[in-house]
C-alpha cells in the first residue's frame, strides 16, 4: 500500500485564537493551527495550510483557542470529599473535617480521586496542575494514564519526621520528569504552621540537592502571620528565608497576610504566589495584595485550592472572581483589568511552575490547548471575545482539549478516562471516606 508521510500530526482548523503580541492579549480569527509531536509548529491563517498534510484533522469553526489552563494550586484527590465541609469557621474546617476524613485515605482512593478531578479539569480546559498531596505515585499514575501535565509535590508535615521527608524525596527522584516529561516534581512540606524551622531547613538542603522547587502554604490568614510573630518573632515568609527555602524556586499557596516587608523581601527570590480566590471568599480568610506583588515584580498565578473550599477545580471560575475579589477589595473598579487577568493566568501560571513552553499559542511552544464554544447565548454578541472568556464563559463551554499534543477531549467527549467507571469506583467507597473520627486527624490547627 502507497503510504503518505504526514508533515503533522493535528491540524486544528478554523479556530479564533487567542496569542500574545507585545505584552498584550488578543484574539485573531479564522486560523489554523499545526502541531507536530507535541508542539505547535504553526498558527497560519484558514486554509493556508493543506489538510492533506495531517494525521488528523479537528474542525473547530466557531470555537475560540485559548493556551491549556494552569491550575498553580491543588490538591485534586479532594474530590472525594466535595461538600462535605460547608460553612464552618478555618480551624473547623481543618481540625473537624479535613485532617480526620483524610485520616481514612488508601492509596487506590487516591488514584480514583485524582482521576475525577483530572477529568473535570479536563471538562474545564485545565491541561496542567500544581498538586500538593499524599500517595503521590498513585496522582502520577493518574496523570500518566490521563494525559495531562502536572507539577506535584507530596504534601510532609514536620511531625512526620525526616524519614517521611526522605520518602517525599524518593517519590520527586522517582517521578521527575515523567510521562514523557510532562511530570515535574517539587517538595511539599506543608506550611510554615506546621513545620519547623529545622524542618523547613532540611526540606530546603534536600530541594537544592535534588535541584529542585519547594511548593509550600504560606501567610495564608493574618491570624497565622500573627501566630509566627509570637512563636518565632518572624512572619512565615521570614522564616522560610532563614531556614534556606528562599534559595530554591518557591510555589507560595495563598499569600494573604503577606506584609509590606515581606514583599519587598520576597521579590528579590525565586518565588510566585498562587492565588485561589473562592477558597478565600468562602473561609472568609481576607484578600491577597495581589497588585502589590505584581507591582513588586512578583510572579502570581491562578491556582483552585482543593475541592472541599472551592467546590470545583474550575479555572475561569478563579479567574473571574480574582477581578472581582481584588477590585471590590480595592474599592476601585479599575483595578486588575482584563489584560492583567490573562497574564496570571498565562504568563504568570507558567512561570510559577518554572514551565516557560505552557500558557501560549505560539509556534514551538507546547500544544497545550483548550477550545471553547462561542455560540452560547451568554456570549453574544462578541464585542470583546476577551471580555467574554473573563466575565461570561463557563467551564462547560470547553469542547476539545489537548494537551502535549495529545487530544484529552473531542467535542465534549473525554477520551483518556472513563468517567462512569471512575464515578463508580469512587461511590463504592464513600461510606468508608466519609468517617470523621477527630483522634484519627493528621494534624492539628493551631490557634
Ligand atoms: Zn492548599
Amino acid at each position: 500500500m502507497l503510504q503518505t508521510l504526514s508533515t503533522f500530526d493535528l491540524l486544528v482548523v478554523g479556530c479564533d485564537v487567542l496569542v500574545r503580541q507585545d505584552s498584550r492579549y488578543i484574539v485573531v480569527n479564522d486560523r489554523d493551527i499545526a502541531i507536530t509531536g507535541n508542539r505547535i509548529a504553526a498558527i497560519s491563517p484558514a486554509e493556508a495550510i493543506d489538510r492533506a498534510q495531517a494525521r488528523e484533522v479537528i474542525d473547530a469553526s466557531g470555537l475560540l483557542a485559548i493556551p491549556g489552563l494552569i491550575n498553580c494550586h491543588t490538591h485534586a484527590p479532594m474530590v472525594l470529599f466535595r461538600g462535605l465541609a460547608e460553612d464552618v469557621t478555618i480551624e473547623s474546617w481543618f481540625n473537624d473535617y479535613i485532617w480526620p476524613l483524610e485520616s481514612n485515605e488508601e492509596p487506590e482512593d487516591i488514584y480514583w480521586g485524582a482521576l475525577l478531578a483530572i477529568a473535570e479539569m479536563i471538562q474545564s480546559g485545565v491541561t496542567t496542575f500544581a498538586d500538593h498531596y499524599f500517595f503521590c505515585d498513585q496522582i502520577a499514575e493518574a496523570v500518566t494514564e490521563s494525559g495531562m501535565r502536572a507539577n506535584i509535590g507530596w504534601a510532609v508535615f514536620g511531625h512526620e519526621g525526616e524519614r517521611k521527608l526522605d520518602q517525599t524525596v524518593a517519590f520527586a527522584q522517582r517521578w521527575q520528569g515523567g510521562a514523557g516529561g510532562r511530570i515535574t516534581t517539587w517538595l511539599a512540606p506543608h506550611s510554615p504552621y506546621l513545620c519547623d524551622r529545622n524542618f523547613l531547613a532540611l526540606t530546603a538542603q534536600r530541594a537544592r540537592a535534588l535541584n529542585t522547587g519547594i511548593h509550600i502554604h504560606c501567610s495564608e490568614t493574618h491570624d497565622q502571620v500573627a501566630l509566627s510573630l509570637k512563636q518565632h518573632g518572624v512572619t512565615p515568609p521570614a522564616l522560610l528565608q532563614q531556614a534556606g527555602v528562599l534559595d530554591v524556586p518557591v510555589l507560595l499557596a495563598h499569600g494573604i497576610g503577606l506584609t509590606p516587608e515581606d514583599i519587598a523581601m520576597l521579590k528579590d527570590y525565586d518565588v510566585a504566589v498562587a492565588q485561589c480566590p473562592k477558597t478565600y471568599m468562602k473561609l472568609a480568610m481576607g484578600t491577597a495584595p495581589v497588585r502589590a506583588m505584581r507591582e513588586a515584580g512578583i510572579v502570581v498565578g491562578i491556582g483552585t485550592d482543593g475541592v472541599v473550599s472551592s467546590n470545583t477545580l474550575d479555572v475561569l471560575e478563579q479567574m473571574r472572581l480574582l477581578a472581582l475579589d481584588q477590585k471590590q477589595a480595592a474599592r476601585d473598579s479599575t483595578t486588575m483589568p482584563l489584560q492583567e487577568v490573562l497574564a496570571i493566568a498565562f504568563a504568570g501560571g507558567a512561570a510559577a511552575l518554572h514551565l516557560p513552553d505552557i500558557g501560549e499559542l505560539a509556534e514551538g511552544k507546547l500544544a497545550d490547548i483548550a477550545l471553547l464554544r462561542q455560540d452560547g447565548a451568554h456570549l453574544f454578541p462578541r464585542y470583546d471575545a476577551i471580555a467574554n472568556l473573563v466575565y461570561s464563559a463557563r467551564a462547560g463551554d470547553v469542547d476539545t482539549v489537548i494537551c502535549d499534543g495529545k487530544l484529552l477531549m473531542r467535542y465534549g467527549r473525554l477520551l483518556t478516562i472513563d468517567l462512569p467507571r471512575v464515578k463508580a469506583e469512587i461511590a463504592r467507597r464513600l461510606q468508608r471516606l466519609n468517617q470523621r473520627v477527630a483522634e484519627k486527624r493528621l494534624a492539628t490547627y493551631p490557634t
